[in-house]
């Protein structure tokens, strides 16, 4: 397994560019769409192909007459979609839930022919010719850029360009592999349980549907204020008995169901999204199995919603490079999070309050719950490393993005944020 570090930078974009940017985001996301459209199929999957020379040898051209992007943005596209195809065929064969990809968030992978890295700016490739642009580091030297970036030990291998509609900012994730002296990659261990991953532990529940290790809280109001409108006009036709309401109901019905998978998409879209702004590589949930058990407070909808948030998860996160992961949930949130304490008990929490009753932190208890689901996976995977044979992975470290720096082992260490 190799050793791979990514590095954040926001980038400093003058007015005249940024439609450039939006536009090669556009066409990009067209190119990986006609790509999917072209791989996917939808009868069987032995019929699909995710083979990047096929798919390139029948689209390449194609793509070139049809948009302005440069031969390499093309066929990063088209390398997206057939990574996206072949993870969805993989699903497919476990017999799980799986569609065609379809490319909907703003993104851009450059290689390196494409995007040029220079210690204080980056060109890279638009519709409308190359482009130049300055970028801002965090304050705290060495920064991820100069550790990785433009460091002889790291060899850069991709980057993907993203754009956050919050900030209206500009942000390129650059990933790169430590190499040795023979510009060889450095490996350490074979098996893939090795090398450094940084986790986004998530908590379901039902005041907030979800909650990350990072402190994002993704509420159940509106959720619950849909799902009761719905049942209210349900019930308001169910007695007029008459056959124009009982068609009525089933539209209801059709609409209600759209309405709350789209719902469940967007949180799912933004759960992956924080994970992709914090640089994780794996996003992990509590197992669901028990569910009913674990929440007797929850309806129907919400253990629906739940499934669906981390079925929808699972199929997401791929497309951006990452894993979805789940851990035994028992007393996740009953336990503190601090790394220092870790005291479980029951008489910890109370609803939404969690006062530890050994340190006496007081958190949101959904809050200290994703951060114990981060920490849970840590363990266990710590403890699958120190078991495996393989010399040095123990040492392969884990960590669990929280609100302002990361958890692990040793306790708690803030981040500079980028
Ligand atoms: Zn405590």
């Amino acid at each position: 397994m190799e050793v791979r570090r990514t590095a954040p930078v926001k980038l400093v974009v003058p007015d005249e560019y940024r439609d450039d940017l939006h536009e090669t985001a556009e066409q990009f996301l067209y190119c990986a769409n006609e790509a999917s459209d072209y791989c996917w199929d939808n009868t069987d999957y032995e019929d699909c192909i995710t083979s990047n020379v096929t798919a390139r040898d029948a689209l390449y051209d194609r793509l070139r007459e049809e948009t302005d992007l440069t031969a390499n943005l093309v066929q990063e596209a088209i390398r997206r979609a057939i990574h996206a195809v072949d993870s969805g065929v993989d699903r497919w064969k476990k017999g799980k839930r799986t569609n065609k990809p379809e490319f909907t968030s703003w993104s851009v992978v450059y290689d390196k022919r494409s995007a040029t890295f220079y210690r204080n700016e980056i060109s890279l490739s638009t519709v409308n010719g190359r482009i130049e642009c300055d970028f801002e580091l965090p304050a705290d030297s060495p920064t991820p850029y100069e550790e990785y970036v433009l460091s002889d030990d790291y060899e850069f291998r991709t980057s993907t360009l993203q754009y956050d509609q919050a900030t209206d900012g500009f942000y390129f994730h650059i990933k790169t592999r430590k190499v040795d002296t023979d510009g060889e990659a450095v490996e350490i261990g074979s098996s893939d349980d090795t090398g450094h991953q940084t986790v986004l532990g998530i908590d379901l529940g039902v005041n907030s549907l979800a909650v990350s290790s990072t402190g994002t809280f993704w509420s159940g109001d509106e959720y619950d204020h849909w799902i009761h409108e719905f049942e209210k006009r349900r019930a308001e036709m169910q007695q007029r008995g008459t056959q124009a309401a009982h068609n009525a109901l089933l539209r209801l019905g059709k609409r209600e169901r759209a309405w709350r998978k789209q719902y469940i998409h967007t949180v799912a879209n933004e759960v992956v999204e924080e994970a992709v702004v914090h640089d994780c590589d794996v996003i992990v949930f509590a197992d669901l199995t028990d569910i009913r058990g674990r929440l007797p407070h929850a309806d129907w909808h919400h253990i629906w919603a739940f499934r669906r948030l981390v079925e929808y998860v699972e199929y997401k996160a791929p497309e951006r490079s990452m894993a979805v992961e789940q851990v035994e949930p028992a007393h996740t949130s009953q336990r503190c999070s601090r790394t220092d304490c870790g005291f479980t008990h029951e008489d910890n929490r109370d609803g939404e309050q969690f006062q530890c009753l050994n340190c006496g932190c007081e958190i949101n208890a959904d809050y200290d719950g994703a951060k114990n689901v981060g920490l849970r996976y840590l363990r266990k995977r710590q403890h699958r490393l120190r078991s495996s044979p393989t010399p040095g992975s123990a040492d392969a470290p884990v960590d669990v993005r929280v609100n302002g720096g990361m958890l692990n082992g040793d306790g708690y260490r803030p981040t500079a944020e980028s």
